[in-house]
């Protein structure tokens, strides 16, 4: 068994990240971090056989990159012998480029909020129970600074490897917890999983080539704001920072996830504002209007007086 996946497979059994009758979407982006969790997870059940039914779960996005993503997610669906269900942005009425252009926020945190809405609506609507995405250690370690750093103390709650959910919240978990990028990259390199060379054409994260990510950002002729530059540029030295201290002292990084879970857990269950409806999906949201609908205004054309009546 491959290093990556008995280290999987004890982030499954430690936190109960799957039980006997749980259907899991494993949200796919086309990126090596949600083929790994897709690819770990079904091995999982096949190592210890399980009543679990894992289903893959794309959404498409709507930029140009979107066909070679589909492209590469069916073939990751039909190797791992799983369903794939995929979702188009433009059949829920939203167009997150034109939106991002009209509501003047960068494509990123757009993007960002269409796939946290649909990644809990979708999933859960098709009977699944739980959600699964590809967050690894070095993404947890890289948001809970930034989290600290901006005061964000209410987040820190969701940051676990399991957010149990309650109503319409899906519980979603991250089986790659405890499994570092640089693992996820060679686990996914060994085993031959089909990876999208660059999922998104504004991408940050789950870019294959993350390090030239700047580069590619900065040569793309697009709207001055509308990638978060700066928000790359943060990932990548917090997450060069958490290298070399890596480096100095081995295992500090795997030590360090295992107390973020711990203070998660202490906190207890996140703010329950987070429960109140949007009055027009019935969706959870913190406003009366959720952000996915405010989006879906924005994506129509004449949006702006229309947004603006919101
Ligand atoms: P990101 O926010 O792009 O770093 O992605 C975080 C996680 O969200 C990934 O590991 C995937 O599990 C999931 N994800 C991102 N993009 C998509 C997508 N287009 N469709 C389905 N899941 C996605
Ligand atoms: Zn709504």
């Amino acid at each position: 068994m491959a290093r990556l996946e008995r280290l999987v497979f004890g982030t499954i059994r430690r936190y109960r990240l799957l039980e006997g009758g749980d259907t899991v979407y494993v949200a796919v982006s086309g990126g090596k971090d949600s083929a790994a969790a897709l690819w770990t997870l079904r091995r999982y059940i096949e190592v210890y056989p399980m009543d679990v039914r894992i289903v893959a779960f794309h959404i498409d996005l709507g930029f140009s990159t979107s066909g070679e993503v589909l492209r590469t997610v069916e073939a990751l669906a039909s190797k791992a012998d799983v369903d794939l269900e995929v979702v188009h942005v433009g059949d829920f009425g939203v167009d997150v480029e034109r939106a991002a252009s009209t509501l003047r926020r960068p494509v990123c945190s757009v993007c960002g909020a269409v796939k946290r809405y649909l990644m809990n609506r979708v999933p859960r609507e098709r009977g699944a129970t739980k959600v699964a995405t590809g967050h690894h250690m070095d993404d947890i370690l890289v948001n809970f600074i930034k989290n600290l750093a901006g005061k964000h103390l209410d987040w820190i709650p969701k940051m676990g490897p399991k957010l149990v959910g309650t109503g319409r919240l899906l519980t979603k978990i991250r089986p790659l917890y405890e499994a570092s990028g640089e693992e996820v990259a060679k686990y996914v390199r060994a085993v031959g999983l089909p990876v999208a060379k660059c999922p998104c054409p504004y991408t940050m994260g789950s870019c294959s080539y993350a390090k030239d990510t700047l580069e590619m950002v900065r040569s793309l002729s697009v709207r001055p704001g509308a990638v978060r530059t700066r928000h790359i540029s943060t990932y990548l030295a917090i997450r060069g920072g958490l290298d070399k201290m890596e480096e100095g002292a081995p295992g500090i990084k795997r030590r360090t996830v295992r107390g973020i879970h711990e203070l998660a857990r202490r906190m207890g269950v996140p703010n329950p504002r987070y429960l109140a409806q949007c009055s027009t999906c019935g969706e959870p949201s913190s406003s009366p209007i959720c952000t996915f609908c405010r989006i879906r205004v924005a994506s129509q054309s004449g949006v702006g007086k229309t947004a603006e009546k919101i």
